[in-house]
């Protein structure tokens, strides 16, 4: 074990440790997802506010820390922790998350929780600064991204606060933002394979334009493969000479985003994309 695999930056400023808390605004009765509690600076706070904390932590020495902390309190019986990786854990339900996580988990712990059911009220999370900001960019930014794009159609994001540095015991070498998320209710009915198919595409050369990026090695062949099986799988027939580029250049004619650049698009602009190709047969996943 030790701090830079973990990631293991302590956060030793409780006045900061409590604002966080305080920007999920909890109820008596919330259930609340914690993920690396470390030593438990984040969850006192947490425990103090709700009803119930899970905390899934991966290293054992820090979770018998958390324990020591608690023991034989009325919180106590309030917390149970799971040890193991976040990441192949098997998550309780939960209507509110609270995580400053190391930031190597960054994407799987946002997409692992877009994806988790029932729905949750909102998650407070500390990130690395430059990926916060491409969390919450807008279509024409610098940081208007795959990831925005991914994250924002299932979900509002917001900057909570910025956290900086010396916060941390020992100090990280990056400056740390951390974002409010509230997922859409419902859920938009998009598959996530087939957005991020497309994203994929559209933003390999974000300032290049859609039609460009369809050009790009390799993206061809793999829609054609997808359009025959899926034509295969809906028993439809697929003409023999059929110049499959033609007519995906005839999509992005008729969808109007031909020359459209993807720095610039947003999220109806793909899913407008998205869903004239769809109409076409042609899927990304
Ligand atoms: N939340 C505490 C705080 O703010 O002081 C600790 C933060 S420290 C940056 C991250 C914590 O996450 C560490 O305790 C580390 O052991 C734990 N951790 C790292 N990877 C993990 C994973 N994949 N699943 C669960 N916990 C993990």
């Amino acid at each position: 074990f030790n701090t830079e695999r973990f990631g293991q930056h302590i956060l030793q400023n409780p006045k900061i440790a409590e604002e966080i808390v305080q920007k999920a605004g909890l109820r008596p009765t919330d259930k609340v997802l914690e993920v690396g509690p470390g030593t438990g600076n984040l969850t006192q706070y947490m425990l103090a506010q709700a009803k119930h904390v899970t905390a899934v932590e991966m290293d054992p020495r820090m979770a018998a820390e958390v324990t020591k902390r608690v023991q034989g309190k009325p919180e106590q019986r309030k917390l149970e922790i799971i040890i193991g990786d976040f990441v192949k854990a098997t998550l309780p339900y939960f209507d509110v998350c609270i995580s400053n996580t190391p930031y190597q988990i960054s994407s799987p712990l946002i997409f692992r929780l877009l994806s988790h059911r029932p729905l949750f009220r909102v998650a407070i999370l500390m990130f690395q600064k430059e990926f916060a900001l491409r969390l919450v960019a807008k279509p024409g930014s610098d940081a208007w991204s795959r990831l925005s794009a991914n994250v924002q159609l299932y979900a509002e994001v917001n900057i909570a606060m910025d956290v900086g540095r010396n916060n941390f015991r020992p100090p990280p070498k990056v400056e740390s933002t951390v974002i409010r998320l509230v997922p859409r209710d419902p859920p938009p009915p998009v598959e996530f394979g087939e957005f991020d198919g497309l994203a994929r595409i559209v933003f390999g050369r974000r300032n290049k334009t859609v039609h460009a990026n369809f050009m790009a090695k390799g993206v061809m062949e793999m829609l054609e493969s997808n359009w025959k099986t899926w034509a295969s799988v809906n028993d439809m027939i697929v003409e023999d000479n059929i110049n499959f580029k033609k007519k995906v250049e005839e999509v992005l004619e008729e969808s109007g985003f031909s020359q459209s650049r993807a720095a610039k698009m947003d999220i109806n602009d793909l899913l407008n994309l998205l869903s004239a190709f769809h109409n076409a047969g042609i899927h990304f996943a």
